[in-house]
């Protein structure tokens, strides 16, 4: 559906309720909407911020009626969303991003094609689906990583193998459900870039973002003017803006990539909604990827955001909970919260996890170096390794 703004006042939903979610929700609270979310567990993050909270599975066919009965809009805070829910959605109300963009980001194969077809460089990769298949991968994808095709997070359903018989094991172990074999690329660092795009197809980013993952999980992002090259930026600005107009896309979009050593840009995959990477952005930047997804699926005005500071996020895993034994105990925020430039978000998860994304910090600085430094103590208070 396309049509005039959907203005504050009105009711937004979002199928999800965790901390994209929790986030999605404030923005749009404070710019004056309603918002209502959708998500089975009371306990859920966004759920419990929200004015409204449907508690239903996300194929559940009365939640589904609710939400587009209570809304004027809806988006998604996850990319494992049923498809099947999004069509129905979008029969009565406008939905953001469309299902078919959605569907292609959850199954890694697919993905990969569009890439390709969009003229940007991917890993050499070889899809495996069959016993057939599995044995004419090519030697030059090991050693590799082989990841399911769909539902991984986190560096979840991912398994890197050496070699052959690893490969056959690792298949095994997975049920044989359809896979992706990648092979394991030398890299100098990865990086990520936010966009919004709207219905009528004009593009905003926000600067592109130096990522450092810990064990298949984002650990650090950094975003400030000496974390790559200019040259890099503009090729992975450019890639992720051929990526979102090749999908019709309208929402906002995280395309990740990997700077390989030898200074090539590789698209690692997207996801279809704000992205961890772009946390900064809520303390760093004049707007925020969160306003950009209210600004997005209400069809208001994109404008390109502006980052006022330097800044470097870091993810607050549950691990930090155990650092003095078992029994999960807080971290000293108050400690930390004397360093300046400190923005410390929680999710109110209640359960502390190894793991688990409990929360992030921005630290933003007047300098690149200031912003730094600043998350460097904050780092060694937490008991998160330097970086
Ligand atoms: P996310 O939490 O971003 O959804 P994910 O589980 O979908 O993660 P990927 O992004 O595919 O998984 O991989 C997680 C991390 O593993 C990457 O950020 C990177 O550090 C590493 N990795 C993945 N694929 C490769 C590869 N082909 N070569 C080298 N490292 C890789
Ligand atoms: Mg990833």
């Amino acid at each position: 559906m396309t049509g005039g703004a959907i203005l504050p006042g009105a009711t937004l939903g979002v199928l999800g309720g965790g901390q994209l979610g929790r986030m999605f929700v404030h923005a749009a609270q404070a710019m004056g909407y309603f918002t209502a979310v959708l998500d089975p567990d009371e306990t859920s993050p966004a759920g419990r911020v929200s004015h409204i909270h449907l508690r239903t599975g996300y194929d559940d066919a009365a939640g589904l009626a609710a939400l587009a009965r209570l809304c004027a809009a809806v988006t998604t805070e996850f990319e494992n969303v049923p498809a099947l829910a999004l069509q129905t959605l979008a029969g009565h109300i406008r939905v953001s991003p469309g299902a078919d963009a959605v569907a292609v980001a959850q199954h890694r194969a697919r993905e990969k094609a569009h890439f390709v077809h969009c003229g940007v460089p991917v890993a050499p990769h070889a899809v495996i689906q069959t016993p057939e298949q599995l044995a004419a991968a090519g030697a030059e994808l090991l050693p590799g990583i082989l990841k399911t095709a769909t539902l991984g997070y986190d560096g979840k359903g991912q398994a890197r193998v050496g070699t052959r018989a690893e490969l056959a094991a690792a298949w095994e172990r997975f049920a044989r459900v359809p896979c992706v074999l990648e092979q394991q690329l030398a890299l100098a660092f990865e990086c990520s870039v936010v966009l919004a795009r709207g219905q009528d197809g004009a593009v905003v980013s926000l600067p592109v973002q130096r990522n450092l993952h810990r064990a298949g999980i984002l650990a650090v992002t950094e975003v400030h003017g000496q974390n790559m090259s200019p040259a890099l930026a503009q090729q992975a600005l450019a890639a992720s803006t051929s990526i979102a107009n090749g999908l019709g896309y309208v929402g906002v979009l995280c395309v990740e990539f990997f700077v390989l050593e030898d200074g090539r840009l590789v698209v690692n995959e997207i996801a279809p909604r704000p992205h961890n990477s772009g946390h900064w952005s809520i303390d760093g930047a004049d707007v925020s990827q969160f306003e950009l997804q209210v600004r997005a699926m209400t069809g208001l005005p994109l404008t390109m955001p502006r980052q006022h500071s330097p800044a470097v996020m870091l993810n607050l895993l549950g691990d930090l909970w155990f650092a003095h034994g078992d029994a999960p105990a807080a971290p000293r925020w108050d400690a930390l919260l004397r360093l300046p430039g400190c923005h410390l978000h929680l999710y109110g998860k209640l359960e502390a996890r190894r793991g688990r994304k409990m929360g992030h910090l921005t630290v933003t600085g007047a300098t690149p170096e200031a912003a730094r430094a600043t998350a460097l103590q904050a780092a060694a208070l937490l008991g998160i390794a330097p970086f």
